[in-house]
């Protein structure tokens, strides 16, 4: 197929993603000319949409290790014999703690992670509302949680303790997705997205690459995330732990990490995409490149069991790119937000 570049680009301004048609053609380019002209037009696309504005996620690892789940990829896992932190809950003060932390290091979004299936404990969904309340009151932050397979009624009760964003990844591709994970299953994971959507909370839902799937399947799931209209697309890259069972898988490089964020920039041209675990490892000195290539957000500070780069480099990096972070969704958008604005008059945080 011939990709016509000023089509794609004129239908991605106007909010349009591409075909799927479009979107594996994109994905199977490989020549150097080739890649420069996907780069440049998704860069374009990130400019017309997120203007200069990028956002900036911070995590606390909430509650660590001993999941009874079996994602292939995660250290976390009570399945394997891995060298990844075992703690409870957190206690609220902690998490607050670190939320002030994150906001001074230039952090917009903060997201309490906690490891299982779901978090069902009444105590445990108290002190996240109570971290949430006061996060979201002290530091002025987007608050954000990542804690399972939630069913609507949680996230409601969430919600009105303050949650604005939920994350939750569906991992990879539904064609894909049993080679990875056993214990539960794709709907499940489309579930709680979808719950929080319904809601009317900002999702944040993405995947993870490089763990053996084709590029077919990465278009797959972009076209999955586009069909459940999530607000933002987390963009991980593998970073193989040791003793899971993709410890020894590692087949991504950093031109194929610059291509992954070109492609979905395209095929979700108005959504946040933030680049988030195994940057460093995967990208190298071509991290710097992310922007340029269509993403507007990037995790800052460490990942959940691995350590990031010090956030200076990368808020020198958003400097030296000419970006500013965005504001928090509660504080007045300036007036050069209006690109990012629906047509249903709310911004991409689903706020009026
Ligand atoms: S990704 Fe989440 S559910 Fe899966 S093993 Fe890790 S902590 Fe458990």
């Amino acid at each position: 197929m011939v990709l016509n570049w000023s089509d794609i680009e004129q239908r991605a301004v106007a909010g349009e993603g591409v075909t799927e048609a479009e979107a594996l053609a994109i994905a199977a380019l490989t020549e150097p000319e080739d890649l420069r002209r996907l780069h440049a037009a998704a860069g374009a696309v990130r400019v017309e949409h997120k203007g200069n504005f990028v956002n900036t996620c911070g995590i606390s690892n909430a509650k660590s290790g001993r999941c009874a789940e079996a994602c292939s990829f995660c250290s976390q896992s009570a399945h394997f014999n891995t060298d990844a932190p075992k703690y409870q809950l957190k206690s609220a003060d902690t998490m607050v703690a670190e939320a002030r932390e994150a906001v001074a290091n230039g952090v917009r979004e903060f997201s309490l992670v906690a490891s299982g299936r779901a978090m069902t404990s009444a105590a445990e969904l108290a002190v996240v509302k109570e971290a949430v309340g006061r996060i979201r009151e002290e530091t002025g932050m987007q608050t954000c949680a990542s804690l399972g397979l939630m069913g609507r009624e949680a996230l409601a009760d969430l919600q009105a303790a303050g949650l604005q964003a939920v994350h939750h990844n569906l991992e990879t591709a539904r064609s894909f997705h049993a080679n990875i994970v056993q214990t539960h299953t794709y709907d499940e994971e489309v579930e709680t997205v979808r719950a929080a959507r319904e809601l009317g909370m900002y999702t944040c839902s993405g995947g993870i690459f490089g763990m053996g799937e084709s590029w077919a399947q990465r278009v797959e799931l972009a076209l999955e995330l586009r069909n459940l209209e999530v607000d933002s697309v987390p963009l991980n890259f593998l970073n193989p732990r040791p003793g899971t069972p993709l410890a020894e898988q590692a087949d991504l490089t950093a031109a194929d990490c610059l291509k992954i964020i070109a492609l979905f920039r395209l095929v979700l041209p108005t959504r946040d995409l933030i680049v988030c675990g195994g940057r460093a490892v995967n990208l190298g000195e071509r991290q710097d490149e992310i922007f340029r290539v269509g993403a507007n957000g990037v995790m800052l500070g460490n990942y959940l069991t691995t350590a990031g780069r010090p956030a200076e480099i990368d808020l020198d990096l958003l400097q030296n790119e000419g970006l500013v972070i965005r504001p928090p969704p509660h504080k007045p958008h300036p007036p050069s937000l209006r690109a990012a604005v629906r047509v249903d008059g709310t911004d991409a945080n689903g706020v009026a």
